[in-house]
């Protein structure tokens, strides 16, 4: 990696600490409560366009395409303390991740000026199609059929976890387009205008209640080849490109579920046998742990924001962070519910995941998306300590005879 102007972290985290003081309240924790989904994503559009303004939404996306065409650590400390109010980004949590970021690296020019602005400020949503029925750690496994047409391809088959498919605007898809190489050398990769003709998208309903997740069923989907992202063919690579664009999430405690200063005051007022649970030896066991983990995730974060503030590549922090996070918050859920005792098992749909034990322990995504526990502790196998790679009995031989 090049060295990069390294900005004065310390002004950009006063100015952000204040900006978000003055403005965040109005559109956070108690501002949200008893809205409608319609009106929380309206509120989101709203601090996603007034971020905008603000210089502070797409932070590290080129200023020509809308973004503030800052630096990764300035992004990193602006979502440190953002995420310290319950604000609604999810809704742009993928679309301004990853899809964004990649059309404006590989589209072209006309699409990058018309696309980039609207989407930064929050009127257009992109989603990501990547994973499908079969096809989720392995990604290289997807079957969505992309086959040549006059100036375009027409694309057959099911994506599924689409977050936000069904308030999309635009998406970025990975198709197959040749199956009798072998998987990774045959897929492409795609942008498309979500109201294209034979698109359906159907809802997933989940447990929490969640609105996020849909199956997108494509039926004779017509997108021209102007709208490819990266060579025929190399549509895993621009997936991986894709993935690696953030190459550091913030995935601090506070975004996830109740911090721990939650879980103790629930245990300060919570009664076992007739004491006070915070005497309890089992719960203050639980505290102490959950308390030297994030002190360790903490000196992890620091670490990586350290090593990047001098030039280097984060190192797989990452993944024992997000590892780490998925189940400590599951924990501290768990306990909590017993804590409550009867009370623990209602399930209040309107509280947010952010403050709502219940919500939270029922809640695994943490665990899944983004890269499954398993999956994590295999990248930590491999990265960290060396030991060999996962067998992969389907390495070298064609797709369609695998
Ligand atoms: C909330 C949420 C949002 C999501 N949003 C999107 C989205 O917007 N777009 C999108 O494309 N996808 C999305 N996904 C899908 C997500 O990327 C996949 O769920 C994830 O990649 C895992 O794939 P899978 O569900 O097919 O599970 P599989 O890959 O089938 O895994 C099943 C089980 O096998 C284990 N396993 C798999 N491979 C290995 C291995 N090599 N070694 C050990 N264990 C292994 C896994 O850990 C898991 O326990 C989302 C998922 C969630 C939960």
């Amino acid at each position: 990696m090049q060295q990069q102007h390294i900005p004065d972290l310390k002004a950009y985290r006063e100015q952000a600490v204040a900006w978000l003081a003055e403005h965040a309240p109005r559109f956070a924790g108690a501002a949200r409560e008893g809205r409608s989904g319609e009106e929380d994503l309206q509120l989101a559009r709203d601090w996603q366009a007034l971020k905008a303004k603000h210089g502070y939404a797409g932070i590290t996306l080129p200023r020509e395409y809308g973004g503030a065409g800052r630096t990764e650590l300035e992004k990193i400390v602006f979502s440190e303390e953002e995420m310290r109010y319950d604000l609604p980004l999810l809704y742009f949590s993928v679309s301004l991740s990853n899809p964004v970021p990649i059309m404006l690296r590989h589209a072209p020019e006309d699409y990058r000026r018309r696309l980039g602005p609207p989407a930064i400020r929050g009127e257009h949503i992109w989603c990501q199609l990547f994973s499908e029925p079969a096809a989720g750690t392995d990604l290289a496994a997807l079957r969505l059929r992309a086959e040549r047409r006059g100036d375009g391809w027409v694309l057959n088959g099911q994506k599924v976890w689409t977050s936000w498919a069904q308030v999309a605007d635009w998406g970025v898809v990975i198709a197959r387009t040749d199956p009798t190489v072998p998987k990774h050398a045959g897929l492409t990769y795609f942008f498309l205008d979500m109201k294209t003709p034979g698109i359906t998208v159907r809802p997933i309903r989940r447990l929490v209640n969640e609105p996020d997740l849909n199956e997108v069923f494509f039926d004779d989907v017509f997108i021209p080849d102007v709208q490819r992202l990266g060579g025929v063919g190399q549509g895993f690579k621009v997936a991986v490109e894709t993935l690696m664009i953030e190459r550091y999430a913030v995935t601090d405690e506070s975004g996830y579920g109740p911090t721990l200063e939650a879980f103790v005051e629930l245990a300060r007022h919570s009664r076992i046998n007739g004491r006070p649970a915070l005497e309890d030896g089992e719960v203050r066991t639980a505290i102490a742990q959950a308390f030297v983990e994030r002190q360790g995730l903490r000196s992890i974060h620091r670490r990586a924001v350290t090593a990047m503030a001098a030039g280097k590549e984060p190192g797989p922090e990452g993944a024992i962070r997000k590892l780490l996070l998925g189940r400590t918050r599951q924990r501290l859920g768990a306990l909590a519910l017993d804590l409550r005792g009867a009370n623990g098992a209602r399930f209040n749909p309107d509280a947010s995941q952010v403050t709502d034990f219940a919500r939270s322990w029922m809640d695994p995504s943490l665990r899944i998306a983004g890269g499954t526990d398993e999956v994590l502790i295999n990248t930590l196998a491999e990265r960290i300590l060396g030991l060999p790679q996962d067998y992969r009995p389907d390495k070298g031989l064609p797709f369609n005879q695998s």
